[in-house]
């Protein structure tokens, strides 16, 4: 699919995120040729490696599960993290970007789907944390919103209930919590995949991130 015809699929602005995983730098050149400068990786070492052959200005956003070991490596260059699953990796992030002294700009990963397997706080965890002012003592790390992945369904209600959930907890957490912290300025929801933007664009989505839709189908 053109990168355009997703581009013009909605009203809404949005950040079109294209997920080059598994992908070669050849294959990113192309997409990125037709103007495309947001990527996205989930593997540190690919993202690296990518990185370092490809042009400068791309900006490159981590969205798989970030093991903290990992955090050192890819702050120095990383566009947004996505995926920002538990207060541990929140801590490491802001101690390792206060080394570098370097603003790290992430979401916070809910779990809106109902399979086990996938990372992210829950509603409540989240809230409380905000609740207990936990990110008060949080200087180098700015909070720009959450990212979530809806259950793996054909279910197209299903799906858009569980977009609708996360867009009200977005909202709620913004009037309630991000008025009286500088580090806090939610203005992102990344929400949406090849199967299920639409409906994420439709429930208030404003970062999408597409693969298959526009690198065609992964082997892996
Ligand atoms: C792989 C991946 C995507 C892209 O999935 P497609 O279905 O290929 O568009 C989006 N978000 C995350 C977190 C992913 O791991």
């Amino acid at each position: 699919m053109e990168i355009n015809d997703i581009i013009n699929s909605n009203n809404n602005s949005f950040t079109l995120v294209a997920v080059s995983k598994t992908k070669t730098v050849d294959e990113i050149q192309k997409v990125y040729n037709q103007g495309q400068t947001n990527f996205g990786e989930n593997r540190v070492n690919e993202l690296m490696n990518k990185q370092k052959i490809l042009p400068k200005n791309i900006k490159w956003h981590m969205i798989g599960h970030l093991q903290r070991n990992k955090v050192k490596t890819i702050l120095p260059i990383v566009h947004l993290i996505h995926s920002v699953d538990s207060i541990r990796l929140i801590n490491t992030i802001e101690k390792e970007s206060k080394k570098i002294n370097k603003k790290t700009s992430i979401l916070l990963q809910i779990h809106i789907a109902e399979e086990k397997t996938k990372y992210g706080f829950s509603f409540n965890e989240l809230r409380s944390l905000f609740k207990e002012n936990f990110f008060k003592n949080i200087n180098f790390i700015d909070i720009k919103g959450l990212m979530g992945m809806a259950t793996y369904t054909n279910d197209k209600v299903q799906i858009r209930n569980e977009f609708k959930n996360l867009k009200l907890f977005f909202e709620e957490i913004k009037t309630r919590f991000c008025n009286s912290n500088d580090n806090i300025n939610f203005n992102s929801l990344s929400m949406g995949m090849s199967g299920d933007y639409t409906i994420a664009l439709e429930e208030g989505s404003n970062i999408i991130r597409i693969g298959t839709l526009i690198f065609g189908e992964r082997d892996l």
